[in-house]
C-alpha cells in the first residue's frame, strides 16, 4: 500500500468555548482506496487556526509514496528529519500527531481491527471522564458548587474548574503574584466546590500557568486539606524546576503536561520530580504510539496519566484507544459539555459520551468519521473541505 495524497482542513467555531473548539483534520489517501482521518490541535485561533494545516501540507512531499503501515518509520523520519526545523515543538508536532492518527486509522481499517488492538489490546472497555466546568458569569462560590453538582449528576467521575481568571483582586495583567484579595477569593471558590460535592468525588483545579512561584506555593499549601485530585499548571510549563519547587512545597497533587510534547519532555518532568500526574494532550503530544510511550514511561515512575482533551469526537476517540491500552490511565477530560453540535460533527457509536464514560469503539480504525454535511457547515474562516 502506498500513500498517494494528504489533505487537511480546519473545522470549528471560536465563540463556542474559548478557542477550544477549532480542530485540524488530516486525510491520508492510499492507492488501495483506504482513507484515514486523523485529528490534531489547530495551534490556537489566536494564531489564525491554520498554523497546523500549513505544517501538515509542508510534510506532504515526505509522505507521498510511503507505505502507511510503516507508522513508526514515518513518524521518526518526519520528527528526526525536521529536528533543526523544530519538529518536536508546536505546530510541527501537532501536524505529526494528526498524520500519525490518520495512519493508524488506515492500518486499522486495512486489517479490520480497532486501533487499541494495534497497541496490545485493552485494559478497559470504556474511558472514565472528568468534565471541565464553568460556573458562568459569576464569582459566587455557591454557583461553582451548584455547577459541580449538576455535572456530577450527569455521571462524570470528577470535575475541574479554572481559578486563574476570576477577575477578583488581580494586581495587573503581567504580574503573576496572587494578592491577598485574589488568593482569598480563589480559596473560597475551591472550598465552595468541595463543600458542595463532598470528599467522595474528585475535584481538579486548573491555574493555566498564570501564577508566579510564591503564589503557586501559597495556593498549593492552602488547599492541602481539600485533597484535590490535582492542582494543574500552578506555574507555567516552561520551567520544570519551578514546578518541582511547587511540588516539593506541599502534599497537594501537582499535574502538568498539556503544553509538553513527546516522550522527551515528559522524561524531563519525571527526572526533575516535578509532577504527580501527567496530562499530555493526545492531539498535540506526538500521536498514538508516542502517547502510549509517554504513558508507559509514566507507568514506570508509578505516575498516572489523565490526558488533557479539547478534541472533537474523532480526536477524543483516538485518545480513548490509547488510554484503553495502558494500565495507568486515570481520567480523560471532556471539554465540550457546552458545545451543542459536538456529537453531530462525527459519525460512529453515538452518543459518544454515555453517563460520564466514552465507550471505546470496536469499529475498524479509530472508529469515528466526520459527518461531511455538518463539517462543511462549520469550516473555519472560509477553509475548504476535503475533495
Ligand atoms: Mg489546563
Amino acid at each position: 500500500m502506498k500513500i498517494i495524497d494528504i489533505q487537511a482542513c480546519v473545522i470549528g467555531r471560536q465563540e463556542e468555548h474559548s478557542g477550544g473548539s477549532v480542530w485540524t483534520f488530516v486525510r491520508i489517501y492510499t492507492d488501495e482506496g483506504i482513507i484515514g482521518t486523523g485529528e490534531c490541535n489547530s495551534g490556537g485561533p489566536g494564531y489564525s487556526g491554520f498554523a497546523t494545516k500549513h505544517a501538515i501540507l509542508a510534510m506532504k512531499p515526505r509522505l507521498i509514496g510511503e507505505d502507511p503501515f510503516n507508522i513508526n518509520l514515518i513518524y521518526e523520519k518526519l520528527r528526526r528529519g525536521g529536528r533543526y526545523g523544530g519538529s518536536s515543538e508546536a505546530p510541527l508536532i501537532f501536524a505529526l500527531t494528526g498524520i500519525d492518527n490518520a495512519l493508524y486509522d488506515i492500518v486499522g481499517k486495512a486489517l479490520g481491527v480497532p486501533v487499541y488492538k494495534l497497541l496490545g489490546g485493552k485494559f478497559r472497555d470504556k474511558i472514565r471522564l472528568y468534565a471541565d466546568c464553568h460556573a458562568g458569569e459569576t464569582e459566587d462560590p455557591k454557583a461553582y458548587g451548584d455547577k459541580a453538582q449538576e455535572v456530577i449528576a450527569e455521571g462524570f467521575g470528577a470535575v475541574k474548574f479554572d481559578v486563574d481568571s476570576t477577575g477578583i483582586g488581580k494586581l495587573d495583567a503581567y504580574n503573576w503574584t496572587v494578592g491577598a484579595k485574589e488568593m482569598t477569593h480563589i480559596i473560597q471558590l475551591i472550598e465552595g466546590i468541595r463543600n458542595a460535592i463532598g470528599f467522595e468525588v474528585d475535584l481538579a483545579i486548573d491555574c493555566h500557568g498564570q501564577f508566579d512561584l510564591p503564589s503557586a506555593i501559597t495556593l498549593a499549601r492552602a488547599v492541602e486539606p481539600l485533597r484535590l485530585l490535582w492542582l494543574e499548571e500552578p506555574v507555567p510549563a516552561e520551567n520544570v524546576d519551578a514546578l518541582a519547587q511547587v511540588r516539593a512545597s506541599s502534599s497537594t497533587v501537582i499535574c502538568t503536561g498539556e503544553n509538553q510534547y513527546t516522550r522527551f519532555q515528559f522524561i524531563e518532568l519525571f527526572a526533575a520530580k516535578a509532577v504527580d500526574v501527567i496530562m499530555p494532550d493526545m492531539a498535540k503530544a506526538g500521536g498514538i504510539a508516542e502517547g502510549k510511550r509517554i504513558a508507559d514511561i509514566a507507568d514506570a515512575h508509578y505516575i498516572p496519566i489523565a490526558p488533557h482533551n479539547v478534541s472533537s469526537p474523532l480526536g477524543m476517540m483516538a485518545a480513548c484507544h490509547i488510554m484503553a491500552s495502558v494500565p495507568n490511565f486515570l481520567f480523560l477530560e471532556f471539554h465540550a459539555r457546552d458545545i451543542a453540535w459536538w456529537n453531530d460533527l462525527c459519525e460512529g457509536d453515538t452518543p459518544f459520551i454515555q453517563n460520564g464514560f466514552m465507550p471505546v469503539s470496536e469499529r475498524p480504525g479509530i472508529g469515528v468519521e466526520l459527518n461531511a454535511t455538518v463539517a462543511k457547515s462549520l469550516l473555519w474562516n472560509g477553509d475548504t473541505y476535503f475533495d
